[in-house]
């Protein structure tokens, strides 16, 4: 255990995370837009007890309703335009939307079949962008952690 707790702070400094005593909180709607479970994979590794994410008050929510920040995985493929967009308009304002994955901010590494509408900026407003096929666990915690230092302006 007390490993574990040295390698956290070790973490923290070398990725300068802030301080987990912050009274913040971000709730993610998360959404596979047509992903092939890389960054979904990759994005269930921040929440573990290594990274330790809701220690900063960050936590993944069922409904849109109760969301801060849409986290979109995947190319957006035409069957799940719709829902993206019904989620995100679900989604109490300030509301944010971060594209997780080359796939999402659309390096065509699926090819561009028909089916693809494109990446996510196409159908909304990204604020976070997030590189990488997939990205590491390192990488997705900086920038949601980032979210949370950088509060949107009513
Ligand atoms: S970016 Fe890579 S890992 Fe993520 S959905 Fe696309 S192909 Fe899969």
């Amino acid at each position: 255990m007390l490993t574990l707790l040295r390698d956290l702070r070790r973490l923290r400094r070398d990725l300068h995370l802030p301080r987990p005593d912050r009274g913040r909180s971000l709730a993610i709607r998360h959404v596979d837009a047509g992903s092939c479970n890389g960054c979904e994979h990759e994005l269930t590794l921040t929440a573990s007890p290594f990274y330790d994410l809701a220690r900063f008050g960050l936590g993944i929510v069922a409904s849109p309703r109760h969301a801060d920040v849409l986290l979109v995985t995947g190319a957006v493929t035409s069957r799940m335009r719709d829902p993206l967009l019904i989620a995100y308009a679900a989604m109490p304002e300030p509301r944010r939307v971060a594209a997780l994955g080359n796939c999402a901010l659309g390096r065509n590494l699926l090819g561009t079949p028909a089916d693809l509408v494109g990446p996510v900026e196409t159908l909304l407003p990204v604020d976070v962008r997030i590189s990488g096929c997939p990205p590491t666990p390192d990488l997705i915690a900086e920038a949601i952690l980032r979210l949370v230092d950088d509060p949107p302006s009513m």
